[in-house]
């Protein structure tokens, strides 16, 4: 499993969380064309939490938002959840 994949990642350097849900990934991108310092495609193409300094919250959260499958959960340091929504 590479870093993210179904486990949460976290980052010195972010406020947020990120965790990938393998089996809903279907390799579409989008994460990455949002957020191209946080997430990459392994070999398999399914996306995966990058080393290294990631891009701001706002924009990770967008690019989870732009998932087509919701295969990507974002969460506070508090482990409170910040997308997909919860009410
Ligand atoms: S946008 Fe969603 S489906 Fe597409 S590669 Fe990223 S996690 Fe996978």
């Amino acid at each position: 499993m590479m870093n993210g994949q179904n486990k949460f990642a976290s980052n010195k350097d972010s406020k947020v969380r990120i965790k990938v849900i393998n089996e809903l990934c279907i390799s579409a991108a989008t994460c990455v064309i949002h957020a191209p310092n946080t997430f990459d495609l392994d070999e398999d193409g399914i996306a995966y939490v990058k080393e290294g300094t990631w891009d701001e919250a706002q924009q990770i959260i967008t690019a989870a938002a732009s998932c087509p499958t919701t295969a990507i959960i974002i969460e506070d340091l508090d482990g409170n959840q910040i997308y997909p929504e919860v009410n």
